[in-house]
Formats: structure tokens, sequence, C-alpha cells
């Protein structure tokens, strides 16, 4: 990464659905190593920013640049493969595979069937994806491991409690080994235990140098572990800033009671 240039930056970004634009020119950078939050009422274009972002929507204006380089309307995989990653919900059947398969077959599923071989020999020159069925096994355990999973391991996925498989959904983003990640609401319906140990497993992975954005409506979670929030009205970004200034501004004040 070259100095100063931000992990991601997306500017002038655009999308309308059917003659409503969900998205409408939002800009803003998400700096290296930060937890940058990003929140706004319900219909503020969050989700379709981020699926923008990561290639799932082809924006119909505006740039996406990871390290400096342009993914603007690139496919999903090769996103992923460039080294940003976003969450998903785990589908139907992987809940029927257990918490170890899932793990296992994340990296594939991030960047897409096929690309797996392709990136073997660490093209991102980084940690590389594991080198080895071997070497993948060792890393699943040592994720399983971090995130207090492995007395899951032989579980089904689909009998994991909502924060159980939060936390497995972050791990499996992990092992595609991203530089980005965004979170789309990773907290909801997770208790409060387990809602600690994911903000915990974030504030560990930003400190080993991730970066993250992400969506989230507790006020006092961005508050209290956000060190940027970027909030979004009417597909815009309307303000950007620490925590502390953002809470006292009128305009997100008026945003959020204004209705
Ligand atoms: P947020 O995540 O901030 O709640 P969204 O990005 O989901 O907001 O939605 C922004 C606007 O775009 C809303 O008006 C929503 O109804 C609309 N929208 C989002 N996705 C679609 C879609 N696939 N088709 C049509 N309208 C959509
Ligand atoms: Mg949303």
């Amino acid at each position: 990464t070259a100095e100063g240039t931000p992990p991601l930056r997306v500017e002038g970004l655009q999308k309308s659905f059917e003659g409503i634009r969900a998205v409408d020119g939002a800009s803003f950078s998400v700096e290296a190593g930060t937890l940058t939050g990003m929140i706004g009422p319900n219909g503020a274009g969050k989700s379709t920013t981020f699926d923008c972002i990561t290639g799932f929507h082809t924006p119909d204006g505006g740039t996406v640049e990871l390290d400096g380089r342009p993914i603007t309307g690139h496919a999903p995989h090769e996103i992923a493969q460039a080294g940003l990653v976003r969450t998903f919900q785990i589908a139907r059947e992987l809940e029927e595979m257990t918490v170890l398969e899932n793990l296992m077959l994340a990296p594939q599923h991030q960047l897409g069937e096929g690309m797996w071989r392709a990136v073997l020999p660490g093209s991102r020159g980084r940690r590389s994806v594991a080198a080895s069925e071997r070497e993948l096994r060792e890393t699943v355990w040592e994720t399983l491991d971090r995130f207090e999973l492995s007395h899951l391991a032989d579980e089904y996925a689909g009998t994991l409690s909502g924060g159980q498989r939060k936390l497995l959904e972050l791990a499996r983003a992990l092992l595609a080994d991203p530089d980005v990640l965004l979170l789309d609401e990773p907290l909801a319906g997770v208790n409060p235990t387990l809602e600690k140990r994911l903000l915990e497993r974030i504030e560990d992975l930003r400190a080993d140098g991730h970066t993250f954005l992400l969506v989230e409506h507790d006020m006092d979670v961005i508050m209290t572990h956000c060190d940027r929030v970027i909030v979004m009205n009417q597909g815009d970004v309307l303000v950007e800033g620490p925590p502390e200034t953002v809470r006292t501004n009128e305009q997100v004040i008026e945003a959020y009671l204004g209705g």
C-alpha cells in the first residue's frame, strides 16, 4: 500500500433502481487500520453502497478504488481476491455442513470456483491463502480457537445460535485473508455475551492491521468502538468524522429525529 493511499476510496457513487436513487453521489474514504462505522436511517443507501463496493451491483456512476486501484464494476470474486471481503449470511446449503466444513470451504467460496487454485502461489504477496489442505486445516483450527468455536467444529452450522452464526460468518470472511472487511449489521440478533466476543475479535483484527467498514444500528457500539463514522442520508454522505463530532452534529440529529 502506498503511503497515504486509503485502502478504500469511493467517489461520486450512484445506483438507481427503477428511478429510485438508492445511492446518489456518495463519496468517502476508509483509512487504513480503522474501524469505520456507517450509520443512517433505513433506506439511506448503506446496503446498496456495500453491494456496489463488493461487485454485487454495478454502479451507474462513480468509482471505487482499493489501495488506489480501480475495482469499479469488477466481479465479486475478483474484488475478494484483491483483498476486500464482506461477510455473508450462512446459506442454506452450508447449514447442512459442519462448522469445520464451512471454514474449510470458506476461501474457495469467497474467491469463486476455480480462483482458489489460481491464487495458490500467493499472488497478493502477503500471507498467502493456505498452500495445501494441511496448511488450510491448520489455519482453520487457529481460526476456530481464536473465535472460541473449536468445541462446535463438528456441529452443523444450521444448529448454531444467531450469535455463533455471526462469529462463523466473520471467521469465514477472514479466511480469504482480506485487507478490508465490510460488515453489514454483524451484531443483529446477537446476545450480549457473543456481541462482546465479536467486538473483541473485530478489535484484535484491527490491531493486526485489518481495516473495517461496518454498518450498525446500535449507536453505543458505533460511538464506543469506531474511529470514524460516516453518516448516510438519502443516498449521500451527510457528515463524516470522529464519533464525538458526529454525535453532536445538528444535521445528524435532524436526519434521525426529523424523520
Ligand atoms: P439501507 O441499507 O441504508 O437501509 P438500502 O441500500 O437497502 O438502504 O436501500 C436504499 C433504497 O434503495 C431504498 O429506498 C430501497 O427500497 C431501495 N432498494 C434497495 N435495493 C433495491 C432493489 N434491489 N430494488 C429496488 N429498490 C431497492
Ligand atoms: Mg441495509
